[in-house]
């Protein structure tokens, strides 16, 4: 997506308030191009559809150091699981020995993920990490409720990191407890994004881009100007607005249909009142199905292995959606380090098993942000598409896929 209008649907995988071109699928060629320079992939094969070797290193590796969380939201599509994996986090040295593998191969965006809350690992050890992240070669990002936020206020942290997604879904304590459970959060929240806003400024970094990600369920759809105005008081840089899905079986968090036609209308309202034009023009992106449409039986992420997983318990997968199934577990790091499960025989068999098995299993359905990038990968390969220029890899946030 560049600049104003509708968005391709094809290729964008979310919607800010303000216009940007980093949730867009082109990022994705960079990692194709980074391949195709170094000789560890061959236009031509890419081209004839023949198996590639899997790349030396994923391009980026989401990391979920503990599955706890302080506080409980409704919408949450992670409670089942985390329960499964009893809470775990992962143990001080494990994380010592994959933070030395990424290192050691050199992988350009860490993402620390929500679903579990990643800043009370360790009472906040996660900004520590970060600030030895190797500037030259990395970047990270992560997803947090931002209640211990200030454990991120250091400027040798914040210099690395590329993205901060706060999940947003209430206005004020009694709204936040009744989505999540637990009072005395919100303000914390607001004066932890101010106080690494201020770090920022104090010392004259640009990033991390630190965002509102509006999450809009059942019980909060009602609220949206209250929860965009406190949005826009506590100074993020950016908003931007979900509808949470059903993800897990019995949970029922997503609107119904008739919810949606009044959430429409607010939304719309919303747009007029504050000439939010780019949501208006893609309201139907915004409150469409997420799923890509057509039969897909290629997954460049998985064939080429441009991410993974890391789960508090050490394993490894390599398609989101697979975790926790024992058989797409390519190696845990209880028993290896990362660099060694990588390329090996177990992840070329699970990667060959993921992809005889998307046409059944219709991954593609769910709004999988890797299958837009099959399909941008795709598009450049035959020629459809033009590789991008190296000046747009920062504001295309390319460190991360
Ligand atoms: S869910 Fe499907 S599209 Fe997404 S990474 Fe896995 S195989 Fe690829």
């Amino acid at each position: 997506m560049d600049g104003q209008g509708s968005v391709d649907e094809e290729t964008q995988i979310t919607i800010t308030k303000t216009p940007k071109n980093y949730f867009s699928a082109h990022k994705a060629l960079y990692a194709v191009e980074d391949g195709l320079n170094s000789g560890a992939l061959d236009l031509d094969s890419l081209k004839d559809g023949s198996r590639p070797n899997l790349l030396p290193r994923p391009w980026s590796v989401e990391i979920y150091p503990t599955m706890a969380c302080q506080i409980e939201c409704v919408h949450c599509y992670a409670q089942d699981r985390n329960r499964e994996y009893r809470f775990k986090s992962m143990d001080a040295a494990m994380m010592d020995r994959l933070h030395g593998s990424l290192h050691r191969m050199g992988v350009r965006g860490v993402q620390y993920c929500g679903g579990g809350e990643p800043l009370i690992w360790k009472r906040g050890k996660i900004g520590e990490y970060i600030a030895n992240l190797n500037i030259e070669t990395t970047r990270a990002g992560m997803a947090s409720n931002m209640i211990t936020g200030d454990s991120l206020a250091n400027p040798e942290t914040l210099r690395r990191m590329t993205f901060i997604e706060v999940a947003v879904f209430a206005y004020d304590d009694e709204t936040y407890f009744e989505v999540a459970g637990r009072r005395g959060c919100i303000e914390k929240v607001a004066k932890n994004v101010r106080l690494l806003q201020k770090v920022k400024r104090e010392n004259g970094i640009d990033g991390p881009s630190i965002n509102a990600k509006i999450l809009i369920n059942r019980l909060n759809y009602c609220w949206l100007k209250e929860i965009y105005d406190w949005s826009v008081s506590v100074g993020f840089d950016n908003i931007h607005l979900r509808l949470v899905d059903d993800y897990e079986e019995g949970v029922d968090v997503a609107l119904s249909s008739q919810q949606l036609v009044e959430f429409r209308q607010s939304l719309l309202e919303l747009c007029d009142e504050y000439q939010l034009d780019y949501w208006r023009e893609n309201v139907d992106f915004i409150l469409g199905e997420k799923g890509s449409t057509g039969e897909h039986n290629r997954c460049w992420t998985v064939r080429l292995g441009l991410n993974a997983w890391v789960l508090a318990n050490g394993e490894v997968y390599v398609c989101g959606p697979q975790w926790g199934k024992p058989e797409y577990c390519i190696g845990n790091l209880t028993y290896m380090d990362f660099h060694e499960i990588w390329g090996g025989r177990k992840h070329r068999e699970v990667a060959k098993k993921v992809e005889d098995q998307m046409m059944s299993s219709g991954c593609y359905k769910i709004g999988c942000r890797h299958i837009k990038q099959t399909k941008t990968i795709s598009a450049a390969l035959s020629g459809q598409v033009d590789f991008l220029p190296p000046d747009e890899f920062e504001s295309r946030h390319s460190w991360f896929l």
